[in-house]
């Protein structure tokens, strides 16, 4: 599995601003906080940047596109005229009926951090296809492409909230375990601390196949081992 996260805006580019804060900024600190967090699992995980750089929409489409990831997801913060607006947004792409799925997701894990969930929803154009272009030029059929819009730097409650450090790791983390659930990612460190004893009883007869070790074991199946062991030892 492979997820890439797309930092928005950077460099000369700053986002949305408002209330003393710079999307890219936060943008920043959130999608990293995300690759550390998803760094824990079975999955290779790229960011378009890692620093205050610019990059043209030509450069984040080539970096995806040859990474080739099962998932790209656009890290952004809103902005609005209307200072009254707030909450988190999700956009998904409206071939897929699944990554709804994820978008809602994201907005129930956001929700539950105090992130009021405005909407998810996908927007398209004149020809019928998505209007955003991280998602009409990365999505096929095997990259899905979600953005997220982690609440309004114009709205005031929002923004005290995005002022916090530790806020953007709760969102970084509201992001990363509704991922792990969608792409069914597994931790690093519990893959298989089994897989030595499993070959050994395996190679010596004992059982048939190799076994994933969190599977139950029936009664007839722990006698039938103990019975081969038996016949091993002579007994
Ligand atoms: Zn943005």
């Amino acid at each position: 599995m492979k997820v890439m996260i797309d930092i928005g805006h950077g460099g000369s580019d700053p986002g949305a601003g408002g209330n003393g804060l710079i999307e890219k900024d936060i943008n920043l600190q959130v999608g990293l906080h995300l690759r550390e967090y998803l760094n824990a699992y079975d999955v290779e995980v790229r960011t378009t940047r890692e620093t205050d750089i610019t990059l043209s929409s030509d450069e984040r489409v080539a970096l995806v596109q040859s990474f080739d990831p099962n998932l790209c997801i656009s890290v952004h913060h809103n902005a609005a005229s209307a200072s009254e607006a707030r909450g988190a947004e999700v956009i998904h792409a409206h071939y897929d009926q699944y990554d709804d799925k994820l978008a809602n997701a994201i907005l129930d894990n956001m929700e539950a951090i105090g992130m009021p969930r405005r909407k998810s929803f996908t927007r398209l154009n004149s020809r019928g296809d998505d209007w955003y272009f991280m998602i009409r030029r990365i999505w096929d059929n095997n990259t899905d492409a979600i953005i997220t819009e982690g609440g309004f730097v114009t709205n005031q409650a929002d923004a005290d909230l995005l002022r916090r450090k530790e806020f953007l790791l709760s969102e970084a983390k509201a992001i990363g375990t509704a991922v792990v659930e969608y792409l069914g990612l597994k931790p690093k460190d519990s893959s298989n601390w089994w897989d030595e004893a499993m070959k050994r009883i395996n190679e010596e007869g004992l059982i048939e196949n190799i076994h994933d070790g969190r599977d139950a074991v029936t009664w007839a199946e722990f006698a039938t081992v103990m019975s081969r062991l038996l016949d091993k030892l002579k007994i």
